[in-house]
């Protein structure tokens, strides 16, 4: 399928990209790794009149610590989240979760920034970053804004993004001592994409559970906690049956959706079974 033609523009700064933004205004697209909007854009599904490529800005494609925050790049490709460091060292599901995004072509392209821009309900980075607190930082031509992970995702493919904002970072907290981390998913089996992936993360003090989020997605329309979940291990000693009974309420309050990979009931059933499994590694590691 050959995309209709458009114009083309590369953006070395932010500030470029700000400018042809706004030159562009509605009808404007940026550019990243490519791997959602030029198969948006073959099918016709996505028809920007300027596609602005802010692939080259170099600023953002670096993987920081910042004290207690690793600061992760908006450009940085799933390979390279997967294979660092300081990502396995300090918030590990993270680099779990890149590691089983797709397949090796789509990871050394797609961006962990338009990966979260693009919001797919199905896509892996949104429950692990859910699970680890972060917080993404969204620049424009009139400033800088924070936004906690918790208020991103709003819809199916919508974001708390305004038009002319850029992903710059993904800023998320370094795991400290008794913390264990994990991200896991039933994958598609033709498409890679997440079924239902689950990241956790939990903390342990004295063999109590005194801090625990959970991030589900591909189950809904858009990623979510699994609060009542969280509610339940809090406080907990973490044993086998306090886990399973918190587990069967994995996808509780949420409408889950049904689709030719997996009937709603089905993920309900996935939800707590892959949530408990996640429980588990993370527990280990919080044990170390
Ligand atoms: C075959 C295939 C299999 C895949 N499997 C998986 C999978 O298993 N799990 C998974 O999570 N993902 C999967 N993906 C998606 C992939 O992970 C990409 O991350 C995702 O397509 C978007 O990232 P990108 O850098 O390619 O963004 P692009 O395609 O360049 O852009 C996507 C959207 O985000 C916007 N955007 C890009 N960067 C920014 C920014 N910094 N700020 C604001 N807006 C921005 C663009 O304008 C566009 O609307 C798969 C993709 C393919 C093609």
């Amino acid at each position: 399928m050959i995309p209709y033609s458009f114009d083309y523009k590369v953006a070395d700064s932010l500030e470029e990209a700000f400018s042809l933004l706004s030159e562009a205004g509605e009808n404007g697209a940026l550019l990243a790794g490519g791997h959602t909007l030029i198969p948006a854009m073959k099918l016709r599904l996505s028809e920007p009149d300027t596609v602005i490529d802010i692939s080259k800005i170099s600023d953002l494609n670096q993987i920081t610590k910042d004290g207690d925050i690793l600061v992760v790049g908006a450009l940085t490709n799933h390979a390279t989240v997967a294979r660092s460091g300081d990502v396995m060292t300090y918030c590990r599901s993270l680099g779990e979760a890149a590691g089983v995004i797709g397949d090796p072509q789509v990871r050394n392209k797609g961006t962990i920034g338009g990966n979260i821009a693009h919001a797919d309900p199905a896509s892996d980075y949104p429950g692990v970053l859910l699970s680890l607190n972060a917080t993404v930082v969204a620049k424009s031509d009139s400033g800088s804004r924070s936004i906690a992970i918790d208020d991103f995702f709003t819809a199916l493919f919508e974001t708390a993004l305004t038009e002319g904002e850029i992903i710059t970072e993904i800023q998320i907290p370094v795991l400290g001592e008794g913390t264990g981390s994990a991200y896991i998913k039933f994958p598609n089996p033709a498409s890679r994409y997440a079924v239902v992936g689950v990241g956790v993360v939990i903390t342990l003090t004295d063999g109590k559970c005194t801090a625990c989020r959970i991030g589900i997605t591909g189950a809904a329309d858009h990623a979510f906690r699994a609060s009542v979940t969280e509610e339940v291990l809090l406080g907990s000693d973490l044993s086998t049956d306090d886990i399973e009974a918190a587990c069967q309420h994995a996808a509780e309050g949420q409408e889950l959706l049904s689709d030719l990979a997996a009937s709603a009931n089905y993920r309900v059933h996935l939800c707590s079974v892959m949530v408990k499994r996640a429980i588990n590694i993370a527990v280990e590691r919080a044990i170390g």
